[in-house]
């Protein structure tokens, strides 16, 4: 069900590109961050500096892409992009980091899988915009010292807890996304539709933000999904009963769960008696990752109520038996 899935489809990554917001007055939703970062961006701006280090962290489809594309707008600069995995080799960073330009935004998503060695470049050059590498090996190996111009890294993560202490601590500002209140998606909703020419209203973007998951990746690629059927199905105006109807075809339940969370929640509910379960073995039962779990499915799962997190493991709340209709276990009825 990959209608649900966080992550970005390469085939919808034009279509994003599109509504993707650039000014930090269209980034939705976030009130604490925006009203952070508006100081920040301010400040820096006016001293002529570069803005210092951010670290976004937040479940995938949530905006830390889009959030640094608004930092480099906001600051007059470029964005550089590039990710942990693709960076393999030191040469890799130096050759992005020497390209830079003054107050130039490198954006590093899944910065938690640089490998060691990249890490120990970017320490020196966050620090003191200096560029340490050695080149060559053997006896002629030798060291070589680059200034860097003044740049702001922003290293985006699914977790904070994910990223090595000194690397966290070369970060001035953090900021941690939440998932989006029905309000906000609705609201992200309609400001798409308006871009891709949509014809939307109130009770329609209600419906596709209550069923997206709280992430504005969700709600636009269902919109897209809607709007074909209100186009074949209706007039092409989506309101709430063709909203409804097209999103119950896509099989996107009313609390916008997809089949994963589904099984990760009857998995806890029927195999392991509401656990607690560790989540190993929680893995092993629904054929998932670890990581997967950690990161994807559980924060919304846990934000929602449904399930929670204890040192003994993870435990269905009341809420969820009564999501999937099943007999509340009398322990949870004290
Ligand atoms: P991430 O990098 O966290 O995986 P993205 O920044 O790529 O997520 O966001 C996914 C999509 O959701 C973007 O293309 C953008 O259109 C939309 N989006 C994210 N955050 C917001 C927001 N605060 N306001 C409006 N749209 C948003």
């Amino acid at each position: 069900s990959h209608l649900l899935s966080p992550h970005i489809r390469r085939e919808e990554a034009y279509a994003d590109e599109h509504i993707r917001p650039r000014r930090l007055q269209d980034y939705i939703g976030q009130p604490v961050v925006r009203e952070q970062m508006e100081i920040f961006i301010h400040a820096a701006r006016h001293r002529g500096d570069a803005l210092d280090h951010v670290l976004i962290f937040g479940p995938p489809g949530l905006g830390k892409t889009t959030l640094s594309h608004i930092i480099a707008h906001e600051m007059g600069a470029n964005l550089r992009q590039t990710s942990g995995p693709v960076l393999e080799k030191a040469g890799d960073l130096a050759a992005l980091l020497t390209n830079l330009e003054p107050h130039d935004v490198l954006f590093i998503d899944e910065i938690h899988r640089l490998s060691p060695m990249v890490e120990e470049i970017l320490y020196p050059a966050m620090e003191d915009f200096q560029l340490d590498i050695m080149i060559g090996d053997g006896p002629a190996a030798r060291s070589i010292k680059l200034d860097l111009p003044p740049f702001t890294l922003v290293g985006a993560t699914t977790r904070a807890g994910l990223l090595t202490s000194p690397l966290r601590d070369r970060f001035g500002i953090v900021q941690r996304l939440e998932f989006y209140n029905v309000a906000d998606l609705a609201y992200i909703v309609q400001r798409a539709s308006t871009i891709i020419g949509a014809t939307i209203d109130e009770g329609g973007a209600h419906e596709i933000a209550k069923r997206s998951r709280g992430t504005p990746r969700i709600a636009n690629r269902l919109l897209r999904r809607v709007r074909d059927y209100a186009q074949v199905k209706g007039n092409g105006l989506i309101d709430a009963d063709i909203a409804d109807k097209a999103l119950n075809m896509l099989n996107v339940d009313h609390q916008g769960f997809d089949h994963m969370d589904r099984r990760l929640l009857l998995a806890i509910m029927e195999k392991f008696d509401g656990g607690p379960v560790g989540v190993d073995s929680l893995a092993a039962a629904i054929g998932e990752e670890r990581g997967t779990i950690e990161d994807v499915l559980e924060p919304f799962l846990i934000q929602q109520g449904f399930l929670m997190r204890t040192p003994r493991g993870r435990v269905a709340t009341r809420h969820a038996w009564q999501h999937f209709g099943l007999n509340i276990p009398a322990r949870l009825n004290l």
